[in-house]
């Protein structure tokens, strides 16, 4: 499967600077994208990447939406508004919100079935704490973040899933290459159970301190099919490295 490795540059990047990455990457794109690249700025910068990355390959996202269409929700950013702007795709679920903003999976479920609504697809964020790890529950946690946080009627062609350990992200300490591939291996004989054949057609990211160091031996496991990248997106040198440890499919 064709790797997609996706950059979340969470509320970091005024105009000017993100301009800057933007076209920087844009630049690198010029002979071919070694992977699907995807970038995930904040929802103020969208329209202007939108225009900085036209021609070059790389897709547009949002970082979350609303569950609902439209309405009364004071700040908040409906996937249709994200589809507008030419988003292809949207973060839901992310750790920093499920905590944050005290998302529950059917809260994660219904922004879900709302991206599929505006024809975005929904990169899924499931995760375990560390706390949640050590007391050996990392398994059960996730497992249960992936059957309550897809729509009944997700696809493979509208929905990837992203598995973030909480305690990886941001912290230089990315899981081992042998908890990655055995999270991602379990997580795939789920979704088979429960998609059938179409279960072995999602794309199954790693999020958590992906580094143009690691990414190479993380990217060439059997079913880690792309990564969620934070920090290292933000440098688009260190961006493009990691998109060149991934499959061109
Ligand atoms: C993330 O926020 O989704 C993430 C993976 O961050 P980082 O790469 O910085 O750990």
């Amino acid at each position: 499967m064709r790797s997609l490795i996706a950059g979340n540059w969470k509320m970091n990047g005024l105009g000017a600077d993100a301009m800057e990455r933007a076209r920087a990457l844009a630049a690198m794109a010029r002979h071919g994208l070694p992977c699907d690249l995807l970038l995930c700025p904040p929802a103020t910068v969208l329209a202007r990447l939108g225009a900085a990355l036209a021609g070059s390959g790389i897709a547009l996202g949002g970082q979350d939406c609303h569950g609902e269409d439209q309405g009364a929700f004071t700040g908040d950013i409906a996937a249709t508004m994200l589809a507008d702007l030419g988003c292809s795709h949207v973060i839901v679920g992310h750790s920093e919100r499920r905590r944050g903003h005290g998302e529950t999976d059917a809260w994660v479920a219904a922004k879900a079935a709302a991206s599929h609504r505006a024809g975005l697809v929904a990169i899924v964020c499931i995760g375990e704490s560390g706390e949640e790890r050590a007391a050996g529950r990392a398994g059960t946690v996730v497992h249960r973040q992936l059957e309550g946080s897809l729509p009944a009627n997700a696809t493979s062609a509208d929905t990837v899933l992203a598995y973030e350990p909480v305690w990886a992200i941001g912290s230089g300490k990315a899981a081992t290459l042998a908890d990655i591939r055995d999270m991602h291996g379990s997580l795939r004989a789920r979704l088979l159970a429960m998609f059938g054949e179409d279960g072995q057609a999602f794309r199954l990211l790693y999020g958590g301190s992906v580094s143009a160091a690691n990414a190479g031996p993380l990217l060439a496991l059997a079913d880690v099919d792309g990564a969620l990248v934070g920090g290292a997106s933000l440098d688009p040198g260190a961006f493009w490295r990691i998109a060149q440890g991934g499959r061109a499919g």
